[in-house]
């Protein structure tokens, strides 16, 4: 089976003229430009065969017609603020495509393609709305209480979408047996490995802590340096061994970032008296983030005991890593090789709807790779060739998985 390049293609660049900004997107989740892409996206899905709606909370899912067994393949079509044109969209447009080259191609017999975008994946209102609330994850309050940063609530944005008293899309375990996302890599390991396709095993978990360092202010001309009671003295000797800590004991894989410090009083001439730290580290292996976790711990005790100053840490985030399905995974490098096209198992350092979706069903992501890396920017950009290849591995990893035996999923999980 053969996707159809120039449609694919050609979808992909409609898409991106609704919020055109530059050579990228900004289409920000129920805005006029995301919500005239919702139409236009249910026109397509519908003239591709597909049954679709546009639900109370913006996703549009469409349904293959006339079949009761499914894979699900789908992304989001809202953006970041002046994001790039692929974010999302190409994995709608994936499932697009190869939801009609099954239509045209394969057997409906054995089961159709179902496509969805959903809604507010970069979180303008609540990160990850669609997908949740097709799983049912969203509580009503939630609806009522989240604003995006102007304050304007979510429920009135949904009033004025025209989505209100919508009935909502909901998984169908009876239906769906896989969830499959196609996106760019959005960082630059494929690209500067040279390798085509990226099939993931798990989207990272993230720890969040911000530590607060309490010392005294006190004039830096007269004050001993043994009599000081300097916070960013601490700071940065709880840097440099955190730094340390996790280098030892992450995966090859873990990430970190020191990201915000706030010193203050912040003078030349004043002992700083309180500094302000943030922590973050990311991998795709609980232990490895409980590990990090206790590093941290231990050297805030530490400092606490050997230093003049107070040291506190206040956790901020907590997010467990999604585990993506092996078999899929494995079908996905199947279809790849298939095609004579270089592979590679990696994490995702980035959050994706597929990280709500394997709470549910079996689920799979494949990466094709972003041009220097760039992303969550108007300068976001693929190789049409990379496009094409990431859909045509998708629509043979979907030929295998819907030829196969209906228990072949969910297993070595
Ligand atoms: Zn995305």
């Amino acid at each position: 089976m053969r996707i159809n390049s120039e449609r694919l293609l050609g979808d992909m660049r409609k898409l991106a003229t609704f919020g055109k900004d530059g050579s990228g997107v900004h289409r920000l989740a129920f805005s006029k430009a995301d919500m005239l892409a919702r139409e236009w996206l249910s026109s397509r899905m519908s003239e591709g065969g597909l049954d679709p709606i546009l639900d109370g909370v913006g996703n549009v899912h469409g349904k293959t017609r006339a079949t009761t067994r499914s894979v699900l393949i789908g992304s989001h079509t809202d953006t970041v603020p002046h994001g790039g044109w692929l974010d999302g969209a190409m994995g709608v447009i994936y499932g697009l495509e190869v939801a009609r080259c099954w239509r045209e191609q394969g057997d409906l017999n054995l089961g159709g393609v179902d496509v969805i975008s959903f809604q507010d994946e970069e979180g303008a209102y609540l990160s990850c709305l669609g997908s949740r609330s097709f799983f049912g994850e969203v509580k009503s309050e939630e609806i009522q209480t989240a604003s995006n940063s102007e304050g304007e609530p979510l429920s009135e944005m949904i009033r004025l979408a025209g989505l209100s008293g919508r009935a909502l899309a909901r998984h169908d375990p009876e239906r769906e047996i896989a969830y499959l996302e196609g996106h760019i890599e959005q960082g630059p390991q494929l690209e500067s490995q040279g390798v085509r396709i990226g099939v993931v095993t798990g989207i990272v978990g993230i720890r969040r802590f911000t530590i607060t360092i309490v010392g005294q202010a006190d004039h830096a001309g007269t004050t001993p340096m043994s009599m000081r009671k300097d916070a960013v003295a601490v700071l940065m000797e709880l840097g440099t061994r955190l730094f340390q800590d996790f280098r030892n004991l992450g995966s090859p894989e873990t990430v970190w970032n020191l990201g915000n410090i706030v010193i203050s009083p912040g003078a030349a001439n004043v002992v700083p008296a309180k500094a302000e730290l943030s922590v973050e580290f990311r991998d795709t292996t609980p232990e490895v983030l409980t590990r990090l976790e206790a590093a941290v711990a231990e050297a805030i005790g530490h400092l606490a005991a050997s230093s003049p100053c107070v040291v506190e840490s206040r956790p901020v985030l907590n997010l467990e890593p999604a585990a993506m399905d092996p078999a899929l995974g494995r079908a996905l490098h199947q279809a790849a090789e298939d095609h004579g096209l270089s592979h590679m198992a990696m994490p995702s350092g980035a959050g994706h709807d597929a990280m709500v979706c394997s709470r549910h069903l079996p689920s799979a992501m494949l990466f094709v790779p972003s041009i220097g890396g760039r992303s969550h920017d108007v300068a976001e950009h693929t190789a049409d060739e990379d496009i094409v290849n990431g859909a045509q591995v998708l629509l043979t990893a979907v030929q295998a998985l819907l030829g196969h035996e209906p228990n072949f999923l969910g297993h070595g999980k």
